[in-house]
């Protein structure tokens, strides 16, 4: 029977058969949610052979909602994700005027999402900018909810600003130019802890090697040199016995994670330079948007960048595509629909599906490795075979029983590099 997922003591407790809300979302939202979904359920009917299976539960949001209720996030919505704790949603346009800054913001501050998941790896026969891309394998945990982008702003020539400019003068001897906007950037302990924790455990869960604390502390001090230093608290006191630092290793972290830190700057060098020496990353808000959009490009761009926002401590987690409704497109089952399939891969191995989840990556790579992809692909690509969104998921979905027979013959789901061979 179809049930919800719920959260125990060690963590989410997911049925056989979850009911899953999803927000089919806006433009070209209905296209890549209807062949992502029939991926979805193709790659769970033949990992599981029918022991599991989700029931999904459509939520509205966006100008679906907007049409049918007058709402654009009707609190319906946000109640089925609160109690349902998991969920996957298509882009969203950002309403105009009406009061709300942006749906996927709400979102993210009502189920409090703290951590912006993006894990980042290049998959073989995408077009890449780099000679070296199949060294990139990386997973962002970025910090969602503090930051510059906490919107604690005064506008240039307000009131507010000149009080705010008459404060900071009087207490704390600041000159700030009066013809300036004024930002605030907050980054808390507990803001920081929590983040580095839940990189930390997943580096253990999903035995990666490295955490680097991605932060621009050489200049501010106070916010970002204190998320270094909390960070490798978190470390020292909460994982002793499964992190290491470079120092306390004497430089040969053996079986441990090492825990590192490198300046956001340095870092986006890095990862052009020497992207095999990074692996799980946790960095504030800022350097984190700069980082997840400059590695997406280095393994292919926006059509194929999954992402997550999730709380580990109460379960909450949304799956999304990371572009957005790209309107001029919408109906004409023309754009990859990759982004969300590989955030509902994401989603299933949040969920500990981790055998569905490998499977859609997969299918995924197996199919552009055959040079099958969609127009956004196909252009930059030679000899390809340009394929609509809806079979784009058709031609994973026949690949998935040879990727299975492959998986019980090997141990493994990465996909050969000529699957034909298999058939
Ligand atoms: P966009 O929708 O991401 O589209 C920009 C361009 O990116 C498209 O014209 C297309 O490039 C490419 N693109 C996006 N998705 C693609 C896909 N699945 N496959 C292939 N190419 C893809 O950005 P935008 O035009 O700035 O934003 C449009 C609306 O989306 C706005 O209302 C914005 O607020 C909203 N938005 C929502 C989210 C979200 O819900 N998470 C995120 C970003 C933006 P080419 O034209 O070169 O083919």
């Amino acid at each position: 029977m179809p049930e919800r997922i719920s959260m125990g003591d060690a963590g989410l407790v997911v049925p056989d058969q979850p009911i899953i809300p999803f927000i089919e979302g806006d433009g070209i939202g209905p296209d890549i949610w209807s062949a992502a979904r029939r991926v979805f359920d193709a790659a769970v009917e033949h990992v599981y052979l029918g022991d599991r299976r989700v029931e999904w539960l459509e939520v509205l949001a966006g100008e679906k909602a907007y049409g049918d209720s007058g709402e654009w996030l009707p609190g319906e919505t946000l109640e089925v994700l609160w109690s349902h704790l998991v969920g996957i949603k298509g882009p969203l346009t950002t309403p105009v005027g009406g009061g709300i800054r942006s749906l996927n913001v709400t979102l993210r501050q009502t189920l409090d999402l703290y951590v912006c998941l993006r894990p980042v790896r290049w998959f073989r026969g995408i077009p890449s900018p780099i000679r070296t891309p199949h060294l990139v394998d990386m997973v962002i945990f970025r910090e969602n909810t503090e930051d510059v982008y906490a919107g604690k702003e005064v506008e240039e020539g307000t009131l507010d600003a000149a009080r705010l400019r008459t404060f900071l003068s009087e207490c704390y001897g600041w000159d700030i130019r009066e013809d300036s906007g004024i930002g605030i950037k907050p980054i808390s302990v507990t803001g920081s802890k929590r983040l580095v924790r839940a990189a930390i455990r997943y580096a253990i869960t999903f035995g990666r090697r490295s955490v680097t604390l991605v932060h621009k502390g050489n200049i501010m001090k106070f916010t970002e040199g204190a998320f270094r230093s909390w960070g490798y608290e978190v470390a020292r006191e909460e994982f002793p016995d499964e992190t290491v630092t470079w120092e306390d290793s004497g430089g040969d972290p053996g079986d441990k994670i090492l825990v590192q830190d490198v300046i956001a700057d340095a870092m986006l060098q890095q990862i052009l330079t020497r992207p095999a020496n990074y692996d799980v990353i946790a960095t504030t808000n800022l350097n984190g948007d700069y980082l997840s959009d400059a590695l997406a490009a280095q393994v292919g761009g926006i059509g194929l960048a999954p992402g997550g926002n999730i709380n580990y401590t109460t379960g909450h987690g949304l799956f999304e595509a990371t572009h957005g409704t790209a309107p001029k497109y919408a109906g004409l089952d023309k754009v990859n629909p990759g982004s969300l399939m590989l955030s509902g891969a994401n989603m299933f191995r949040y969920m500990g599906w981790v055998e569905a989840a490998d499977l859609i990556e997969a299918s995924l790579e197996a199919v552009i490795g055959d040079r099958i992809v969609t127009y956004d692909l196909a252009r930059l690509m030679k000899f390809a075979t340009e394929v609509k969104t809806s079979q784009f998921a058709t031609e994973m979905i026949e690949r998935m029983p040879i990727i299975e027979e492959y998986a019980a013959l090997h141990g493994t789901r990465r996909a050969p590099s000529d699957l034909r061979a298999y058939m």
